[in-house]
């Protein structure tokens, strides 16, 4: 429903009846119920996701199923029903097999599309609840406040102070002021006054609106719906190897031509010939590599989501195995925001610990803590709600006496300046028997350069604040002020009241992540608003900071990033710590480090923060402090705040890289082995080892299975210890095709002598068929990272390759032993053969095997 275009004009009461809406009371849940069966859920699908038979149709439709389909009437044509036969079940296993793994890779996608979806506030029933943003119906009453992501278009009817940044739908990053009266007509390219569209974020303020479109009648669902038409969709890797695939169909084509041509200089039969081509040309065409890509990576993005790392895109998993810097807060992510008051720092120099025995003037100090606060405490059976400091704040006021609501009675609050990042204070004005005061908390230096001291008292409390800085704890400065005009100016000539100083703990086990990143060639930067020596002091009991490098930076000395020599950019790209950030720092820090050449992950919460977050080119936002404008612009959202799921991401990063490099790797070498195999043959003037039936038979058993178990492998085997990929790498770099000639090679030459060992007969070439089918078999365990055991390792255990091997030997037994040899012309191996068949087929693995022991490990993978 997209009543849009009418109610725009209307008063707000008007437009809640066209939406059949109540604005005080909302839906009730049964008519809420009837709308979304009605209008279906509030979702923008990027793509339709393809039913079965689209899918089947393409594996029907395509050029393979096409030569096995010509080379069945062929072979019927010309009397021979057994192949005639034999090859049509070849072509029904392909469309099978094929059919499977993109239904797979397609329900994998579905389900990755539901994940991290986010929750919106509603009226429902007179009550305000929480439902997910997908349950949203038309006439729903939407409440919105700042740092929300605006779920459906929506109609305001009360606004405070609202402001929208509409960039996602008109490209322009302003915040416009919105709110709830009626709008005669609007210019060309503008959006009325009234309305909030899905997609945008509200930029400050807060309203309630009426939902008047969901899903795809969305302004947003509307150019989904043309950019879908327009793009090609898959993955820019899935497209790689889309790419890549093609470029083989030519070159294999050329080849089995060439086979072709071979067998008619050395007079073989010509249906023969054309057979054999047509089996090559099957075996060889790598058709599944960008189905096998997208299971990968999005098994590998489940893999990431269960341990707290919800990828926004399958892009971003690429980028994450090339991540070279990764830039994260403190307060929250690498501690656990788990605040505690220590001691209290009075003017005199005096710590009291919050024993309920505290001083007058620490009561006074605890009492600007106190009321200076925007938290609450609640009752017995609530939860408490605000920042966890400010919580532990009221809790030690407690301990003194000190109750907020109690104290609001006596103190009546008039005015309140909220935090900034810009003022690093807070404060509030009270109202005290007839006169008024102020309380202020903040950042120390902030809060000490607001009060009125003599220049030595002010020089000692500069010098302790540091030195409780050192200690790791966090610092907040108090100070009070009697307010002849509650309105005035605050923060000034203020009276100082002391430090309260908290203790937030580091998380567990981010000492460990951030030694596996170091060992990965990775840096960790800590960017934080907090001061620089509690800073440093967590990132020295972090390891983040390490000798040799440069001292932490204030956010004030980032100032004029163009005017910096190159040598002063050098150093501030290699310091670790940057204390005193503000949001637009972020930006100036990734800025800093991209022109260093560096890939930047940038870990953000606050609406503030998504222009860094879209800057880095892996943006990491917080999903439970984390404001829906952070997560829209996020390419990866931590569903626990923790440090611990980023290190986590950028090993599976790799790890998928890495897998799918790996599967590409095996495929097209031991097709390449095959067609290098008959080739050589015939090139030789000898008979064919391999039959064409037999090739079809052994594409069928070795290639999709081993290479989906290496493509969904876990195991991180040494990825971690090798320095970052480079971005611009190509997937399969010189040193992949020199490897891939090498594996093809060994496998084609063993299975070449053991058909001269065994006199190029018929027998012979059964033999020669099961030795390259066993080597190719153990060519799985090849696939090794250089710097693994060699029978401990990624591959090794992984028990899908297992199944994979398993299944291979149990139908290469099927082939020799049972009705189906007839079929392929196989017959088991006698005498020497016995032994030198299984010997041979492990001469390549043995031979990979020294050769990655000896001169494999300065390489990367
Ligand atoms: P991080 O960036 O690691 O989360 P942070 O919480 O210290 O660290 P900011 O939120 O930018 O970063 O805060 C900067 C400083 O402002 C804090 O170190 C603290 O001294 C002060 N501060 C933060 N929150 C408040 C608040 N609610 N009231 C008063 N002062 C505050």
């Amino acid at each position: 429903m997209n009543r849009e275009k009418e109610i725009w004009r209307q008063g707000p009461d008007e437009a809640a009846r066209k939406l059949e809406a109540h604005p005080e009371s909302g839906l009730t849940g049964a008519e809420a119920r009837r709308r979304l069966a009605e209008y279906g859920p509030n979702l923008v699908e990027e793509a339709e996701s393809r039913p079965w038979w689209r899918i089947l149709l393409a594996q029907v439709a395509n050029f393979i199923a096409g030569l096995l389909a010509a080379a069945s009437v062929v072979s019927l044509l010309l009397g021979q029903e057994v192949e005639a036969v034999a090859i049509a079940i070849a072509l029904l296993l392909n469309v099978a097999i094929g059919f499977f793994t993109e239904w797979r890779a397609e329900r994998s996608l579905e389900a990755l599309r539901h994940l991290g979806m986010a929750r919106s506030r509603v009226v429902r029933g007179g009550k305000e609840r929480q439902v997910e943003a997908s349950e949203l119906v038309p006439g729903d009453v939407l409440l919105l406040s700042a740092g929300d992501l605006v779920p459906a278009d929506a109609r305001v009817v009360r606004a405070e102070g609202l402001t929208v940044d509409e960039s996602a739908l008109t490209g322009e990053s302003i915040s416009l002021a919105k709110g709830p009266d009626a709008v005669e007509a609007i210019a060309e390219g503008e959006t009325p006054e009234n309305m909030l569209y899905r997609g945008t974020v509200v930029a400050g303020g807060g309203a309630r609106c009426l939902v008047a479109a969901t899903g795809m009648d969305t302004r947003l669902g509307e150019i989904a719906k043309l950019a879908g038409e327009a793009s090609g969709g898959g993955t820019p890797l899935a497209r790689r190897l889309e790419r890549l695939g093609r470029r083989l169909v030519f070159l294999t084509l050329a080849v089995a031509a060439a086979v072709a041509a071979l067998g008619f200089a050395t007079g073989k039969p010509p249906f023969l010939i054309f057979e054999t081509a047509v089996a090559l040309a099957v075996a060889a065409i790598p058709e599944g590599l960008p189905v096998v890509a997208t299971i990968a990576l999005a098994q590998g993005m489940w893999r990431m989501a269960s341990r707290g790392a919800v990828m926004t895109h399958l892009e971003a998993v690429e980028t994450l195995g090339s991540t070279t810097v990764i830039c994260t807060d403190k307060t929250g992510t690498l501690t656990e925001n788990r605040m505690t008051v220590r001691f209290l720092s009075l003017p005199d120099g005096g710590e009291e610990e919050p024993d309920g025995k505290f001083s007058d003037p620490a009561v006074r100090a605890l009492r600007a803590a106190v009321l200076a606060n925007a938290a609450e405490l609640g009752g017995a059976d609530e939860q408490p709600r605000g920042d966890p400091m400010e919580l532990a704040l009221l809790r030690a006021g407690r301990e003194a006496g000190l109750d907020r609501p109690e104290l609001l009675r006596s103190h009546p609050e008039k005015r309140r300046e909220p935090f900034s990042a810009d003022t690093k204070m807070m404060a509030t004005v009270h109202r005290v028997d007839g006169d008024h005061r102020a309380w202020v908390k903040g950042a120390p230096e902030a809060v000490l350069a607001a009060c009125d001291l003599e220049d030595p008292v002010r020089a000692e409390l500069e010098k302790r604040q540091d030195e409780l800085a050192r200690r790791g704890l966090r610092l907040l400065g108090l100070a009070t002020k009697a307010m002849e005009d509650p309105g005035g100016d605050i923060y000034q000539n203020m009276e100082f009241l002391g430090f309260v100083c908290l203790e937030d703990p580091v998380r567990e086990g981010v000492v460990a992540d951030v030694d596996m990143l170091h060992d990965a060639g990775l840096r960790v930067v800590m960017v934080t608003g907090d001061h620089k020596a509690t800073a440093r002091a967590v990132a020295e009991k972090l390891d983040i900071i390490r000798s040799g490098d440069p001292d932490p930076h204030l956010g004030s000395e980032l100032a004029d990033l163009d005017s910096l020599t190159e040598e002063q950019a050098d150093e501030l790209r290699r310091t670790p710590v940057f204390a005193r950030i503000t949001p637009e720092r972020k930006l100036d820090i990734v800025d800093l480090l991209q022109r260093g050449g560096q890939v930047v992950a940038m870990t953000g919460d606050g609406v503030n923060d998504a222009p860094a977050l879209k800057k880095a080119d892996i943006g990491v936002a917080m999903g439970k402090r984390g404001s829906q404008a952070a997560k829209q612009a996020a390419d990866v959202v931590l569903t626990n705040d923790d440090f611990t799921a980023i290190a986590w991401a950028v090993e599976q990063g790799r790890v998928i890289f890495r897998n799918i490099r790996r599967f590409v790797v095996f495929l097209l070498s031991g097709n390449a082995a095959e067609v290098a195999a008959v080739a050589l043959a015939m090139a030789l003037g000898w008979p064919l080892p391999l039959l064409p039936l037999q090739i079809l038979y052994l594409n069928m058993i070795s290639d999709v299975f081993p290479a989906l178990a290496l493509g969904v492998g876990r195991e991180s085997g040494d990825v971690m210890n090798r320095p970052p990929r480079d971005p611009s790498e190509p997937l399969l770099a010189r040193r992949h095709w020199w490897e891939m000639a090498g594996y093809a090679v060994l496998i084609a030459a063993v299975c070449l002598v053991a058909f001269v060992l065994a006199g190029t007969t018929r027998q012979a070439a059964s033999e020669a068929f099961l030795t390259l089918a066993l080597a190719r078999t153990w060519h799985v365990f090849n696939m090794r990272g250089p710097e693994e055991h060699p029978l401990r390792n990624s591959v090794t255990k992984n028990p899908l390759a297992w199944g994979a091997v398993a299944l291979s030997l149990a139908l290469l037994a099927a082939a020799t032993y049972t009705p189906l040899a007839a079929i392929l012309d196989l017959r088991p191996p006698t005498g020497p053969a016995t032994l030198y068949v299984p010997l041979l087929s492990l001469v390549p693995l043995a031979v990979v095997q020294l050769v990655k022991s000896f001169w494999g490990k300065e390489r990367n993978e």
